[in-house]
């Protein structure tokens, strides 16, 4: 018995309609849960994923949208989807954003933006998620973070900030929750070819980054999305308050900036 199984539990996917957050749910119905997926300006591609998961795994699916970081939208959220699905197991707060900013020519408003959605966004939801948790025995919150929740990056200072708090928003969360037998865990993935980062791939080259990553490939929605459900099933049972970082060896690697000859390469 080493199968992922979710059957019986009730899922919600922030940003679910598209990229990493459209895996998680493809992942989280086919082993069984019932997902309830989150968009924002998607409506179409959130109901159209709600069908196609519905009908290949007979699971119950349903769709709402949403801004996360707006309080009162997030209520109506939560009332909607226990109509719809009954409640809630698992929250993936998945939602995110950045754009390329300097800190110097940053407006107030981007500041916000970025960090509403990256930060604000998984305390409401978890705010929500937790008192039902707590009622019905349990649960588990499992916050996608980056890479650069450690990692500085020029020109993505908002954003790496807003994952530096979400780290350690999930470290505090885990702390309040554990005796409500919910369980917190931060997953932080690397490069990941979504429309997040598709410009940017084509602008530095797919090579580039399989140079950059010493595992020499980027990284792909199932890679994530397949931690999730592994970490939403009672097989992750003991994992709680801890980060799992998803990127190839990424966040090692100092290529970019230090280029040094592999070892056993050094022209002797
Ligand atoms: P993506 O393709 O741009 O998708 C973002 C999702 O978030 C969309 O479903 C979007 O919904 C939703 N969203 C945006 N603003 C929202 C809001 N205010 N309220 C609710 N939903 C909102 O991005 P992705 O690459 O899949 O990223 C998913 C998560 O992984 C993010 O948290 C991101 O920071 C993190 N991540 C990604 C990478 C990467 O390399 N791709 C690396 C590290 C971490 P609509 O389309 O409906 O508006």
């Amino acid at each position: 018995m080493n199968r992922i199984d979710l059957k019986g539990k009730r899922a919600l996917v922030t940003g679910g309609s598209q990229g990493i957050g459209a895996e998680i749910c493809r992942h989280l119905a086919a082993c069984g849960a019932s997902v309830f997926i989150n968009y924002n300006r998607n409506e179409e591609k959130a109901r159209s994923l709600a069908k196609e998961l519905e009908q290949r795994h007979g699971v119950k699916m349903a769709y709402g949208g949403a801004n996360v970081a707006n309080a009162k939208a997030v209520k109506a959220l939560f009332a909607q989807m226990d109509k719809e699905i009954g409640g809630i197991d698992i929250l993936v707060n998945n939602a995110g954003s950045e754009s390329v900013s300097h800190v110097l020519e940053m407006a107030e408003a981007e500041w916000d933006r970025v960090l509403d959605i990256n930060l604000k966004g998984p305390f409401l939801c978890s705010q929500e998620a937790g008192k039902r948790m707590e009622k019905d025995g349990g649960g588990v919150i499992i916050n996608i973070s980056s890479i650069h929740d450690v990692v500085p990056r020029l020109g993505l200072i908002h954003y790496c900030s807003a994952k530096a708090g979400l780290k350690m928003f999930s470290k505090c969360l885990s702390l309040e929750l554990a005796d409500k037998n919910v369980r917190v865990v931060s997953i932080a993935p690397g490069a990941i070819e979504t429309d997040m980062n598709r410009d940017e791939i084509a602008k530095f080259g797919k090579d580039k980054f399989e140079d950059w990553i010493p595992q020499g490939r980027i990284g792909n929605v199932a890679d994530v999305a397949q931690t999730v459900a592994f970490m939403a099933s009672d097989m992750a049972d003991y994992i709680n308050g801890t980060d799992i970082y998803i990127d190839g060896a990424y966040m090692n690697s100092t290529i970019p900036y230090d280029p040094r000859p592999a070892r056993g390469d050094q022209g002797e």
